[in-house]
């Protein structure tokens, strides 16, 4: 027997369409290229979304075409992106950081037919447009007539400006209804190993991750929030926050391209910025400015972080000189990202200090939606007792099933799991940990050294400010541990000073056997530490030395 409840479809306009209802005053603010502040609201995104889906469908584009965004965080993006998913079309975010090959194999993969590209990546198109012409049939800059930079294409690839297309459509339009599991969005992986594959995300997975992460353990967004993704929308739909934040209520603040510290702190104070998400690396930044500036954060009541492991001297760092709780979430493209979420339950919660700060190093416990295991290299599942690790293995709703272009259910085992590649531990209480990732990891002597536990340490010395290990090859131990290290602005690094910190907090045979100070770690277009490029220039460093 089937309940008698009323079978809507989750669908992503309705989130665009119960903001401007509810919060029609809530705003969205971007930072303009020029660093100047525009100011929408709901209501106004929700109503230029429906001129631009006329405008879309004016273009010739029909239901599961792929139309592409190559472009920062602004309201001209949160408006394509209910644009494009609310007609029924698939939104492509492209990552403009990837190299210009990786750029034209997704295209031409995706077989997108518009894309919107802020001006300042008409470079990136220049250096495509010859090698996209198969299916993309124009190019939109996304601002008005006079922003439209000279830009070369292809016959039968037109430029068109998106002010123009808003103006010259009718907000009259319905948003369509049609099945919750139809695809809204594809992101492609950054491919550090391998080209990029592309995750197909549906209407209903991206819903219930919305729903999933404004939970109050995890971001635990309010409508009188306002919230400041530095997580790009064009990767991984900025962890779902232009989904969440409409959903709840919250006014929505984008950055542009004004990623530094000192525009991130200016930004927080100016617009009264209450939770902001982003990778280690954008928090260092705002941290070294802090210091450096005196600048304060007091809006601020939760930063979110996520996309590489955390130092635990970061958390400290929030938490004691500005009283800003760092909170640390894991997850990965394939799972919308959001997996799991690193706030205390009821076994740990009178944890306080140092005990409380070792619980926060961990990348937490799942979220509901999210099973999760590891497994042996037999396949076997391993116990959850903190200290057996091996590869992790999740299942739910918005992870996905197969890459685009692939047989369903291609990327499962045959009893549903994907595989991470991220190798972990997970506690009695449910708390997961990663080591590292599978290619990563270092075999000295035939035993794993967590490479993720060794750079935590590493990140806590007073002089350094990034800290890479890669496993460099070795005559007797086949791998050692080789720390790579960038100095704080006006640090000098002590080499032995450095290796002492892992005393007493690691087995002697974890301890590094070099340290290399480099003037900036290579990231990769997703801000992580690109270890592929490290190991490629440093794999033989401790043969070499002799
Ligand atoms: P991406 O698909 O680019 O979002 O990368 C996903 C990968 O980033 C994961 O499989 C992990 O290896 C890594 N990752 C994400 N969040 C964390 C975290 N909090 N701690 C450690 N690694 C992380």
């Amino acid at each position: 027997m089937f309940g008698l409840m009323q079978d809507r479809p989750l669908m992503i306009a309705s989130i665009i369409t119960h903001a401007a209802r509810q919060h029609a005053k809530a705003e969205v603010v971007s930072k303009n290229i020029d660093g100047t502040i525009h100011r929408s609201n709901y209501a106004e995104t929700e109503r230029r979304a429906r001129r631009l889906a006329r405008a879309l469908i004016a273009l010739g584009i029909k239901a599961e075409d792929r139309v592409a965004t190559l472009a920062l965080n602004s309201y001209r993006h949160l408006e394509l992106y209910y644009a494009i998913s609310g007609m029924g079309a698939i939104c492509h975010t492209i990552n403009p950081r990837l190299a210009a090959d990786d750029v034209s194999y997704i295209v031409n993969h995706a077989e997108d037919r518009i894309i919107f590209i802020d001006g300042v990546f008409a470079p990136v198109i220049a250096a495509v447009a010859p090698l996209i012409g198969k299916t993309v049939r124009a190019i939109v800059i996304m601002g008005n007539r006079a922003q439209i930079p000279a830009l070369n294409l292809p016959a039968g690839m037109d430029l068109l400006c998106y002010e123009d297309l808003i103006d010259g459509a009718d907000e009259n339009y319905v948003w369509p209804e049609f099945d919750e599991r139809s695809a809204a969005s594809l992101c492609y992986t950054s491919g550090t190993t391998g080209r990029p594959k592309g995750v197909l995300y549906s209407h209903r997975s991206t819903l219930l991750h919305a729903l999933a992460v404004n939970v109050g353990d995890v971001i635990g967004i309010r409508a009188v929030d306002r919230i400041l993704p530095v997580v790009p929308m064009f990767h991984v739909n900025a962890w779902g926050i232009p989904y969440s934040a409409p959903m709840a209520g919250a006014a929505l603040i984008m950055p542009g391209r004004h990623l530094d510290g000192a525009s991130i702190a200016g930004l927080f104070n100016g617009e009264r910025v209450t939770i902001s998400c982003g990778v280690p690396t954008v928090w260092l930044g705002l941290l070294q400015h802090l210091r450096s500036s005196g600048e304060r954060i007091d809006t601020i009541r939760r930063l979110t972080v996520g996309g590489s492991a955390v130092p635990r001297s970061m958390t400290e760092a929030f938490g004691t000189e500005y009283g800003v709780e760092l909170g640390q979430g894991w997850g990965m493209t394939e799972m919308s990202p959001v997996g799991t979420y690193c706030q205390p339950n009821a076994a740990n919660a009178h944890l306080t200090g140092d005990e409380l700060l070792r619980l926060k190093e961990k990348q937490g416990r799942a979220l509901w939606g999210v099973e999760m295991r590891i497994v042996g290299d037999d396949g076997a599942a391993l116990p959850w007792d903190g200290v057996a690790f091996g590869l992790l293995q999740v299942r739910g709703p918005w992870i996905c099933s197969a890459y685009f272009g692939d047989a369903p259910g291609s990327a499962l085992d045959a009893e549903g799991w994907f595989s991470t590649g991220d190798i972990a531990t997970i506690d009695a209480d449910g708390f997961m940990e990663i080591t590292d990732r599978a290619k990563d990891v270092i075999k000295s002597g035939g035993e794993w050294i967590s490479s993720v536990q060794l750079e935590n340490i590493a990140a806590g010395h007073p002089d350094i400010a990034e800290a890479a290990i890669i496993a460099a090859r070795h005559a007797k131990w086949d791998e050692r541990p080789l720390l790579i290290v960038t100095a704080k602005p006006g640090h000098e690094i002590d080499k032995a000073a450095v290796l002492d910190v892992f005393t007493g907090k690691v087995a002697s045979w974890w301890r590094p056997d070099d340290v290399l100070v480099v003037s900036e770690l290579p990231h990769t277009g997703t801000g992580k530490v690109h270890k592929m490029i490290l190991r490629e220039k440093y794999r033989d460093h401790l043969v070499d030395k002799g």
